[in-house]
Formats: structure tokens, sequence, C-alpha cells
């Protein structure tokens, strides 16, 4: 019984999956006020709820669900953390320890949001200093174009000196959310392959 990754429930767990072994786990990192929580609802299929600011009361959400990509089914359990810049850090030192795949979101109006990202990529390298975990660099809002701090070369540049793909969404409008989350497992099955390999 030991189990050292337990601390994430995954309450669900005996649920057949079509992927081989359990659900991919998959991490939401950023700052406060990003689109997390944004992002989980469109997941959850419930997207009117992204106006809700209950988050902050209620902690980590886990979403379990299986999507199609590439008509493959794919279980995917999604972790929406909150902001750890005060004073929950060992917390997300837990996520940095137990997640398959990360998607590291900034708000491209926000340029704190971006250096926090970076400073999560950093972070989460002293967890995970094997190459190959699966992590997406999201820079979310891309609607509010006016209000935007954040180049998309910006972003690019960050994602490639991190050496994780990126991509630019819009939680409100829905746009290119789906991919993101179609993304991360495409990654997740590529090093899936190369470990059969
Ligand atoms: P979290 O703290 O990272 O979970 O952020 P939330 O998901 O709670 O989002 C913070 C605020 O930004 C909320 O008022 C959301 O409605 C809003 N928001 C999230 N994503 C977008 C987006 O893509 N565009 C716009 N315009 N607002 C967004």
């Amino acid at each position: 019984w030991s189990s050292s990754d337990s601390v994430i429930s995954t309450d669900s767990a005996g649920e057949h999956s079509a992927e081989p072994g359990r659900p991919y786990r998959v991490v939401l990192l950023g700052a406060s006020g990003v689109g997390k929580t944004a992002f989980a609802s469109i997941f959850a299929g419930a997207a009117d709820s992204m106006d809700s600011d209950d988050c902050e009361l209620c902690g980590d959400e886990v979403t379990e669900k299986e999507i199609e990509v590439d008509g493959e089914p794919a279980s995917i359990t999604l972790i929406d953390t909150w902001d750890s810049e005060t004073d929950s850090e060992c917390m997300y030192e837990r996520y940095m320890q137990t997640g398959d795949a990360y998607l590291l979101l900034y708000s491209i109006t926000d340029r704190a949001s971006y250096l926090r990202a970076s400073e999560l990529r950093i972070t989460l390298r002293r967890f995970r200093p094997a190459q190959n975990t699966p992590i997406i660099l999201v820079g979310n809002k891309c609607d509010l174009v006016r209000r935007r701090e954040v180049s998309v070369s910006e972003g690019r540049a960050c994602a490639a000196v991190f050496d994780c793909k990126f991509i630019e969404t819009s939680a409100a409008m829905q746009h290119n959310v789906w991919e993101a989350f179609r993304g991360i497992v495409r990654q997740l099955r590529l090093r899936r392959d190369s470990k059969e390999a």
C-alpha cells in the first residue's frame, strides 16, 4: 500500500479507461486570474459558470473526463490548482511531482502572470528534471487585443527557451482551448509511444 502519489484523489479510479492504465493527470498552473477556472469549466462542459468567482473559496477542482483525440479516446483527470504566491508553495510542489502533463497559463493582458509562468516553469524543471514531461505554455485572453501586454513573439520565445509548446487561447471565446487539451494528449501519446518503442 505504498501510495505516495495518492494525495491527489482520483475517486473514480475504478472506471475503465480506453487508454491503457490510469487517466492522464493534467495540471493547470498559473497565476491567479489567468483563466484556469475558465479552462476547467470548459473542460467540464460548464462554460457558463465561467464568470463565477467561487473558485477562490473551494480550492482545487478535479474533473475526470474522456475526450477523443485523433479518433482515439483519452481519459484525463484535470486538476485546477489555485494560486500559490502566498502560502501554499508546498501544495504546488505536490502537483509538480504528480502531474503527467502541465498547461502553464498566463494572461496576455498581464505581464506579471507571464513572468510567473516562467518561474513556475523553472520550479517544474526542478521537480521534473526529465526532459519529456509534456508542457504547453498557454497565453490566454487573446480576445482582449487592446489590453495586450505580452506579444505573441514573447510567448513563443519563452516557450522556446523553456523547451515547451506554445498556444494562445481565449477561454471567453472558447478559442483554442480544446486545441490545448488535444495538444497535451498528443504529447503524452508521443511520450508513451517512444517509451514502448
Ligand atoms: P483563475 O484564477 O486562473 O482560475 O482565473 P479565472 O478562470 O477565475 O478567470 C479570471 C477572470 O478572467 C474571470 O473573470 C474570467 O471570466 C476571466 N477570463 C478567463 N479567461 C478569459 C478569456 O479568455 N478572455 C477574457 N476576456 N476573460 C477571461
